[in-house]
């Protein structure tokens, strides 16, 4: 644990008018003040205020792996303006690595995908679907595999109903709940090979 230095008590009352002109001085006040407090935020820096200053804080999870650091995700009007590490974790308190700094940009990235792209068997060129017709494509085809490969006895004889065409691995994003109910599903179609990339 660190202590954290802070700047002495001052009176200024007390000081004659010559000193408080002194210490006005940007190198003299930020000397007396060990670099922090007042003298060390310069007007301008005042004028512009604090980026985050009245906007809504909401905390999260960064959604990218299995550490799980904890964010603060600032908003305007529901438009995201900003996100940071949450000081309140015990995970990262208030950091972030890289990755999770430039989280923002998985909503705000221009260059961010926004439909599903598709390039059929064959094909040489990538096309836009609707994600309702390739919601039933995945369905058909997951469906498909299943009956194809069905297996109600091993090589030995013993039965274990169950396929091997299909697996599923699950994200580090994916919390409890939700990898609860994907071992649920995948198991009761018959998969046996259910993982996720957080055990990985
Ligand atoms: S901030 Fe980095 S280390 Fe933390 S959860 Fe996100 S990707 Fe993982």
């Amino acid at each position: 644990m660190t202590t954290r230095r802070t700047a002495p008590e001052t009176h200024p009352g007390t000081r004659p008018a010559a000193f408080e002109r002194l210490r006005r001085l940007p190198v003299v006040g930020r000397a007396m003040d060990w670099g922090l407090g007042p003298s060390a935020v310069s007007p301008e820096t005042k004028r512009a205020g604090a980026r985050i200053a009245g906007l809504k804080a909401t905390e999260s999870v960064c959604p990218y792996c299995a550490v799980g650091c904890g964010q603060v995700v600032y908003t305007r009007g529901g438009e995201l303006v900003n996100i940071e590490g949450n000081p309140r974790s015990p995970i990262n308190q208030g950091t972030l690595c890289p990755k999770g700094s430039a989280s923002r940009q998985l909503i705000q990235q221009p260059g961010r995908l926004t439909k599903v792209r598709y390039r059929r068997p064959g094909g040489t060129e990538w096309e836009d679907l609707e994600l309702e017709r390739a919601m039933d494509m995945i369905a058909e085809r997951l469906i498909d595999s299943r009956e194809a490969g069905w297996q109600d006895v091993d090589h030995h004889g013993w039965r274990v109903n169950r396929t091997l065409a299909f697996a599923h691995l699950g994200g580090a994003t994916l919390d409890n709940e939700e990898n609860y109910l994907i071992k649920k599903l995948w198991t009761a179609m018959g998969a046996v090979q259910i993982e996720n990339q957080a055990r990985i």
